[in-house]
């Protein structure tokens, strides 16, 4: 195994660790897991009092306000208004996530800050300028930025569309040295393993090729958030090329986070890859298109 290699990430400065949906609530009911949102908390507090720079990408919005309001199925109940309403459920979600989040950091005295984005953010120079300042200041005053794409506003012409890829732009903004995704899937396999038994797990990848790319497409993620392993690639593809190294683990045990940092082999590990010519504005332009 490659031990030298995740022996560094012990070292790094600046973390971006991003959460899905699917995480966040109990699949019985839907409502929010309080325990494994607790456990979170408490790993990311931890990660501060080390003294690293450390940024939530938090999914969950729409999940928690759909549930706020009764509702099961957006599309289905409600046709061709879906948008408006998804964009409802987002502004009443977004708010209970925080005030979730916000009641569990403070048990920790740890500072929260709310930071929604959308596509327009990176694109725009102003907005960009204006957001890295931001995310700058937060992180010189030891607040835990907590991000979500702004899905109130965003429709396809501006969002990025789901927050494995968000998380990579951010990653990219502030120029994070690691960045880890925690989902119900527990790391990259070669199919897809509920379909395919003789499905590898992929310990680490070290250069991303378009052979791996098409690996992605056939192994799916949950039905609860936006992203399969597709998008996870995406992220990888970003956070590698700007030089961060960056880790898809599994959620079931947040305390995945302090195994990962400690060096331990779990969840997939892609090396980072520093492209010259990445361009972040160029890549989230056409991103969706
Ligand atoms: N931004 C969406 C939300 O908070 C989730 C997007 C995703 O799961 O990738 O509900």
């Amino acid at each position: 195994m490659d031990a030298h290699l995740r022996a560094r990430l012990k070292d790094k400065k600046r973390i971006v660790i991003k959460i899905g949906s699917s995480s966040l609530q109990h699949p019985e009911t839907g409502d929010l897991d309080y325990i494994r949102m607790e456990v979170l908390v408490r790993e990311l507090c931890d990660l501060r009092n080390q003294g690293k720079d450390v940024v939530l990408v938090s999914s969950g919005a729409i999940a928690a306000g759909r549930k706020a309001v009764h509702i099961k199925d957006i599309n289905r109940e409600h046709g061709e208004r879906h948008i408006a309403v998804k964009q409802a459920c987002a502004a009443i979600g977004q708010a209970r996530l925080m005030m979730t989040y916000q009641k569990l950091f403070a048990e920790y005295n740890q500072v929260t800050a709310q930071i929604l984005m959308t596509k327009n953010t990176i694109v725009d120079n102003l907005n960009r300028y204006n957001a890295h300042n931001t995310f700058t200041e937060l992180l010189r005053m030891g607040v835990i930025p907590i991000v979500n794409e702004n899905d109130t506003i965003a429709t396809y012409e501006i969002e990025i569309g789901d927050n494995d890829t968000l998380s990579a732009v951010v990653a990219a903004l502030i120029d994070a040295d690691l960045l880890i995704l925690l989902s119900d899937i527990d790391g990259l396999y070669t199919d897809d393993p509920r379909k395919n038994d003789r499905a590898q797990f992929v310990h680490t990848v070290e250069h991303i090729d378009e052979k791996l790319m098409e690996m992605g497409k056939k192994s799916t993620g949950s039905n609860v958030g936006t992203g399969g392993m597709n998008t996870k690639l995406v992220a990888a593809r970003i956070a590698t090329g700007i030089g961060a190294d960056m880790v898809i683990a599994g959620s079931e045990d947040i305390r995945i986070i302090h195994r990962i940092m400690d060096g331990r082999d779990l969840g997939t590990f892609f090396c980072a890859d520093k492209n010259e010519r990445f361009d972040l504005i160029d890549f989230i332009e056409h991103y969706n298109d």
